[in-house]
């Protein structure tokens, strides 16, 4: 924690730490109280205030906690960490599997080439794209779980945070599933995505829906609040134009569900396992995997995940 104040303080244009803060999205720093929460996932120290942007709506942790606070927040017991610290067994065709959706949009949209997965866990997507004949590099902030993928599977995983690597563009497709709710600043994020895609290439982005029915139903309860991990909470709209402020055309905006957020969300708000009850088990089958189902169909995804081309003209690339 020594270096913490090395790395959290920025001297430059009010982006980052600096005070205050202003919303990635509108630039501006106004802004209203919303709710007070812990870490209810994996229960580490601290409280965290969540304000909503006046300008746009736009949620973000206010004050954000230092980079390296948020850092060892990703603990060993992190869920997604299970396959690579080996809590479970990892089956390579089902760990690949969970990515058949975006492995086949993606190819769909573009030839193989080089494809950079940011944020890359244990690597299995890029496993997955290797398969259909793309040239993979990932970037992911757990040692550890980098270090599976390098050695278990074979690939060239950089460990390191985003913004401390070299990303050695330019890439045919650039990658962030569950990364751009987690930066001290998407803007220079997406600055560095615009910079090593290729002229051409496909950015593909999915973050956690803040506008969805079901996150609007809990509130601070709702599973992907996930303080202080995650840090700015997008929708739609505001993921859109997010994209476009950093020279992106958004071509397609996706969603998904899943019912274990669901089910996760439940437990928080009524402080007890789901299911823990044959009616419990009941609303599991007859709303809560049915609702995961349909909510994506109607434009209520807990999840979206926007294709994006490079804007002509856009941005400094
Ligand atoms: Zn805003």
């Amino acid at each position: 924690m020594t270096a913490e104040k090395g790395i959290s303080i920025d001297t430059g244009g009010g982006q980052k730490d600096a005070q205050p803060r202003v919303c990635a999205v509108c630039g501006i720093s106004s802004n209203e109280a919303r709710w007070h929460v812990s870490d209810a996932l994996l229960h580490t120290a601290g409280t965290f205030d969540i304000v909503s942007c006046t300008g746009c709506g736009t949620l973000r942790v206010e004050p954000l906690p230092p980079f390296s606070a948020r850092r060892e927040s990703f603990t060993d017991e992190y869920p997604l960490f299970d396959w690579a610290l080996g809590r479970k067994q990892a089956v390579t065709d089902e760990r690949i599997a969970r990515f058949a959706p975006q492995i086949a949009e993606i190819n769909r949209r573009r030839h193989p080439g080089r494809l950079l997965d940011v944020g890359a866990g244990d690597g299995y997507f890029m496993l997955g794209m290797q398969t259909r004949g793309w040239e993979v590099r990932g970037i992911e902030l757990n040692e550890a779980v980098a270090a599976y993928a390098r050695e278990q599977l074979g690939l060239d995983m950089t460990a390191g945070a985003e913004h401390e690597v070299d990303w050695q563009g330019p890439y045919d497709c650039i990658t962030l599933f569950g990364v751009l709710e987690d930066v001290d600043d998407p803007n220079a994020c997406l600055a560095r995505c615009r910079e090593n895609l290729a002229d051409g290439g496909l950015l593909v982005v999915q973050t956690h829906n803040i506008a969805s029915w079901e996150a609007r139903w809990f509130g601070p309860d709702w599973f992907n609040i996930e303080a202080p991990r995650h840090v700015w909470h997008f929708s739609p709209p505001t993921l859109e134009r997010l994209l476009k402020n950093n020279g992106f055309r958004q071509d397609d905006l996706l969603h998904y569900g899943a019912a274990f957020v669901t089910e996760r969300s439940i437990e928080n708000r009524r402080r007890r396992p789901f299911p823990s009850s044959t009616l419990d088990r009941m609303l599991r089958k007859a709303v809560v995997a049915p609702a995961a189902k349909l909510a994506p169909r109607l434009g209520q995804g807990i999840m979206i995940e926007a294709y994006c081309s490079k804007q002509e003209g856009g941005g400094q690339a």
